[in-house]
């Protein structure tokens, strides 16, 4: 059988024939060249995993859109005898007969989860134009929530602005989340009668980002000035920010109502200053009249945008700030496929470039503790560092992230996707470390479940859980198959660890980790690891009888009960028996099979970076603002430090900040 390259997109077509029309991108049939066996190589695009046969990779991935340079030749094909099915928004590899209903990473719904071996490109029917200008009144660097809230807020200031992406796909990290933010003193709430008061509010913010600081009785509850007014301008322009973006009809609102019928409480609801406050995380209504998750957020911003002729360049990456001898910053060097070009800007340029999770070094340096990568979308480098660094810029918060578990090796397969663990669902189970101890309550968030990976031995001089691992029995498995960690109905079940008894478990988790050795530095099980974790096992059935965690409480929060308990994939399995009792906890079963996953420490991206004042101006170490530059979202030091607030904790500050430097950059 003949093969035949289409030259546009390198979509290969068997047949004595090549086809009329290429069914990927379209081109006609003259567009198709005979392919000589022998010179044909097969490429792998290193961040969607479409794949590619000719000589040489193809200029651009058509799914996914990045350049030659991020293809990778495929040297032996490992047979997959099941189907491969990629999620084209957090680029989660399925492996099975049929597609997930949901992406069980993300929750993209079916439609934007695509067959690898009929791969089409990513649907872009909202895309905006893009423009041969290089002057605007406003240049903004990105496109996520961050970049989108201020270049729409400029252009109702009447500005002209240029929006210029690195990447070819629109939407950055923010595409592949969940797309909550979190708003205190909302309209939904209001609406409700909720009491949510900016006092509460900033104090929650004040203790839960700087407890090591936080003093109710002090002038600007003990954190230092800057820290306290990026607070304050967050939460007396949160609900602002949203209600004019609301008011344009970028979006449209929707609070979101948990599986007992409530609006969401934050992510450390038991906190003193938190007073149990509920509602202040919202969604976009998507068409059915539902919330709408990262995908549906961003497909409404450009919507907006190309309605209203904001232009985006896709495939310009920002490498220089241009400053003048006043110090003014007046424009950008920007990298595209025609060469270097430079834009000019007559007012501001505004930063929402993301973090730096995708950048080794600044990993290495910056994140001490033991983490593997993040969920960021690969082109979050942590550009606007150096940028920023070498016009004089402040640098804050850089050891900073939001954070959460990912499952390990999935991770090392798919460093580009998105594998974190955002809730541990089921009731049956428990995470140990190389002694086989429990050291977290496992129902808590995912950004402070992050941190108890960073626990050090001072004796030993080791991170006793540099990776954890979490153990469950067959009933949890099933009952929550296709919550991740565990596997979709005959999916990634290789990442899981079956044992027939603990002790046989325990071998295998061992020999699990001598495979992975180049990947986990020292960490290895602790010789008392079998043991430790039939006493855990003992100790942990023993408070699911009683339904007490004596150890780390688990169950003794409303977050754990709802936002980290949910409801089993059969929605017709009758669960919990009881609400009555602390449902968090189930005995394992006394028989096998066990399963073990292994969890590490990883970011949804970095937040530390250039440091900014309640415009969003960019401050130098005089802490003067640098005229004429702005930044928000990730790639600033973060307004909250190390605190996720609440579900939605990082595109709401990020939208506001955003905001704020449309508004004063605008003037
Ligand atoms: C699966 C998942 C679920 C999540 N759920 C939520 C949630 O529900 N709520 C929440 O608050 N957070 C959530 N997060 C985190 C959230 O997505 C990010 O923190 C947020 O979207 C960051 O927004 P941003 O505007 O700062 O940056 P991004 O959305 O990352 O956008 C940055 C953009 O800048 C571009 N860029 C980078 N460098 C350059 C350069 N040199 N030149 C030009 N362009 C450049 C990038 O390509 C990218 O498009 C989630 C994350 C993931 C992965």
């Amino acid at each position: 059988m003949k093969k035949w390259k289409c030259t546009v997109c390198g979509y290969i077509h068997q047949g004595d024939e090549p086809p009329e029309e290429c069914p990927v991108c379209k081109a006609p049939k003259e567009k198709f060249v005979l392919l000589e066996e022998e010179n044909v190589s097969k490429w792998r695009c290193g961040v969607c995993g479409y794949t590619y046969e000719g000589e040489a990779p193809p200029e651009e991935c058509p799914v996914c859109g990045v350049t030659a340079d991020k293809f990778v030749k495929v040297e032996a094909e490992v047979r997959i005898d099941e189907k491969l099915w990629q999620c084209t928004v957090c680029l989660y590899i399925h492996e099975g007969a049929e597609p997930p209903m949901f992406c069980p990473r993300c929750w993209a719904p079916q439609d934007l989860i695509m067959d690898m071996s009929n791969p089409k490109p990513i649907p872009d029917q909202n895309r905006p134009d893009s423009t041969d200008e290089t002057e605007a009144d406003i240049l903004v660097v990105g496109t996520g929530a961050a970049a989108f809230a201020a270049a729409i807020t400029a252009a109702n200031e009447g500005k002209s602005v240029i929006m210029l992406e690195k990447s070819g796909v629109i939407g950055g990290t923010t595409r592949r989340s969940g797309g909550g933010f979190w708003i205190p003193m909302n309209r939904h709430q209001k609406a409700k009668g909720i009491d949510d008061n900016k006092e509460d509010a900033i104090k929650y913010m004040c203790r839960q980002s700087y407890p090591q600081l936080y003093n109710k009785d002090l002038e600007f509850y003990g954190l230092p000035e800057n820290e306290y007014k990026l607070i304050e301008a967050f939460c007396d322009n949160a609900n602002i920010t949203v209600d004019f973006l609301e008011g344009l009809g970028v979006f449209e609102t929707i609070e979101d109502i948990n599986w007992l019928g409530k609006n969401q409480v934050d992510y450390q609801s038991n906190l003193e200053e938190n007073k149990g406050i509920r509602g202040r995380i919202l969604f976009t209504k998507n068409e059915q009249g539902l919330v709408g998750y990262g995908v549906v957020l961003m497909e409404s911003f450009k919507k907006y945008a190309k309605k209203h002729g904001i232009p985006v360049n896709t495939h310009h990456e920002v490498t220089k700030i241009l400053r003048n001898d006043q110090g003014r910053v007046y424009g950008l060097e920007v990298k595209t496929r025609a060469g270097m070009k430079t834009f000019q800007a007559r007012k501001a340029v505004i930063f929402g470039s993301g973090g730096y999770t995708h950048n080794e070094e600044l990993m290495r340096n910056f994140q001490r503790g033991p983490i593997y990568g993040g969920c960021a979308t690969p082109e979050c480098t942590g550009d606007f560092i150096p940028m920023a660094a070498q016009i004089g810029a402040k640098l804050g918060n850089m050891q900073g992230a939001f954070r959460a578990q990912c499952l390990f090796e999935s991770k090392l397969a798919n460093p580009n996707a998105a594998n974190n663990c955002f809730f541990i669902p089921g009731d049956a189970m428990f995470q140990v470390n190389k002694y086989g101890k429990r050291v977290v309550n496992e129902k808590r968030n995912y950004n402070d479940r992050g941190m108890a990976h960073f626990a050090w031995d001072p004796n030993k001089g080791e991170w006793p859980n540099q990776l954890l691992f979490l153990i469950a029995d067959k009933r949890t498995v099933e009952l929550w198959e296709g919550f991740p960690p565990y596997a979709t109905t005959g999916g990634d079940a290789k990442y899981l660890i079956k044992g027939d008894s603990l002790d046989e478990l325990a071998d295998n988790i061992k020999k699990r980790l001598d495979k992975l050795a180049a990947h986990i530095g020292s960490y290895r099980l602790d010789e008392s690891f079998a043991d430790g974790l039939k006493e855990t096992f003992k100790r942990f059935n023993e408070f699911a009888k009683t339904g007490k965690d004596l150890d780390f409480h688990r169950g003794d929060y409303e977050y754990d009960l709802e936002w980290g308990s949910p409801k089993p994939a059969n929605p017709s399995v009758e669960w919990p028996e009881s609400m009555d009792k602390n449902y968090t906890l189930h005995p394992l079963s006394e028989e096998g099979p066990y399963f073990a996953a292994i969890l590490g420490s990883s970011t949804l991206d970095t937040n530390g970076g250039p440091v900014v004042n309640e415009n969003a101006q960019v401050l130098d170490w005089d802490n003067k603002p640098i005229d004429g530059l702005y930044g928000a979202g990730n790639c600033i030091a973060a307004p909250s430090a190390n605190a996720y607030w609440g579900g939605g904790g990082t595109i709401g500050p990020a939208m506001t900040f955003g905001y704020l430097a449309a508004k004063h950059a605008s003037k």
